[in-house]
């Protein structure tokens, strides 16, 4: 059968590649997939479960359950002080994923420049390049926290920029954007009239205490952005598929038409869960957050007690990126090596963009126990080279 150009363009990323390859160990410790191991909250499970016995078990509209759309624009009213029309500006979409996709599709026309700062999530580059357009990767630095500069932004854009994509908290690297690289990002949005595609899907994760700065937060950036987020690491709802945007009704209303052809809508009992994970009042994501920061905690003291390997603590998501440029193994050799020899898996680098050799990306979803066996044993593999 006939395969387009397209999809043999896209190769498999090494994330998934090493997760399956763990399956295949007993006993593994597997720190690959970005999952987290806590449960959805019961009333939003019992929502879930509520609709399907109701009957909401058939099609939505397009753009998604009103009432979902509603309670999105409030929490975003709420965190930001920006209002969006839940009947024109908002979104609900197939995770963040096809949020992502959508946005994507509806941009891009054929050579299209896309910015990615790099390290980056592998499927940015690879929906870009699925839609035909061209991902342009700009290296940012360990030194820098691994935040873009404004310079290298600026210099990165040509005639043919029409986005920027920026993921803060950031997957892989954990680094969080702050108000001064933020502000000098977006006056370049608007001085070139670019679109900011913000991904804060980790938003709810962001450890120290510190307070999260949106790129809505600066002057008229509603109308330059589309913001996406989803249900599935604030509610531990990955499974669920359930995630959202929002932007300016000049580009928002134009994507029911495209969800038409591809989703139609996201499930609807997902979506009635969603609801009432907006709306319930408690405290579940704050208890997942300190929880993951007890974790960083621990996996960030063992892994520094490691001759050889180093890392920065990351300010945010679950993600850690231990930099082994010291052991002279390149990162995939060591992936390889460390499952092969000690049973734990860990992602490549390489991965993410040649940016990101000379690191493996470690993902601390599980209990602090595991955490401390799986370092254990990278302990043993690093000394043993
Ligand atoms: N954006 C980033 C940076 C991610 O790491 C992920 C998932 O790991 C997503 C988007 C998509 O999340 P979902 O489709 O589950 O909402």
């Amino acid at each position: 059968m006939k395969l387009s150009k397209r999809a043999n363009r896209i190769e498999p990323s090494l994330t998934r590649k090493l997760y399956d390859m763990a399956k295949s160990y007993d006993d593994v410790v597997d720190f690959t997939l970005g999952d987290p191991d806590y449960e959805t909250p019961d009333r939003i499970k019992e929502a879930g479960c509520r609709a399907i016995r109701e009957g909401r078990t058939k099609y939505s509209e397009n753009a998604g359950v009103l009432k979902l759309r509603q309670v999105i624009a409030e929490s975003i009213g709420k965190e930001t002080g920006i209002q969006y029309d839940p009947s024109r500006e908002i979104q609900v979409t197939v995770g963040a994923m096809e949020a992502l996709f959508l946005t994507l599709a509806c941009m891009i026309d054929p050579g299209d420049e896309v910015i990615i700062p790099s390290p980056y999530w592998v499927n940015y580059k690879h929906m870009v390049d699925f839609l035909g357009g061209k991902a342009v990767l700009v290296d940012v630095l360990e030194e820098n926290d691994f935040v873009l500069t404004p310079e290298d932004f600026q210099n990165a854009i040509t005639d043919k920029t029409v986005a920027i994509i920026i993921n803060s908290p950031n997957n892989p690297t954990g680094a969080v954007y702050g108000r001064e690289a933020l502000e000098g990002i977006s006056d370049i949005v608007k001085k070139n009239n670019l679109t900011i595609i913000w991904d804060e899907c980790y938003k709810s994760l962001l450890y120290d205490g510190a307070q999260y700065v949106s790129i809505l937060d600066f002057p008229d950036m509603k109308d330059y952005s589309i913001v996406i987020n989803s249900c599935s690491k604030k509610f531990s709802m990955t499974g669920w598929r359930l995630g959202y945007l929002a932007g300016p009704a000049a580009f928002v209303e134009n994507l029911p038409k495209i969800q038409e052809n591809v989703a139609a809508c996201a499930g609807v009992p997902s979506q009635y869960a969603a609801i009432e994970a907006f709306k319930g009042e408690d405290d579940t994501p704050n208890l997942m957050r300190d929880g993951f920061e007890k974790r960083r905690n621990t996996l960030i003291a063992e892994i520094r007690k490691i001759d050889k390997l180093s890392v920065k603590s990351p300010k945010g998501t679950f993600y850690a990126l231990v930099n082994i440029k010291e052991t002279g193994l390149k990162s995939e050799e060591f992936a390889y090596k460390l499952l092969e020899s000690q049973k734990v898996a860990g992602v490549p680098g390489i991965t993410y963009g040649d940016a990101c050799e000379g690191y493996v990306r470690i993902a601390f979803t599980m209990n602090e126990e595991k955490i401390i066996e799986g370092v254990r044993r990278i302990r043993q593999f690093v000394e043993s080279l």
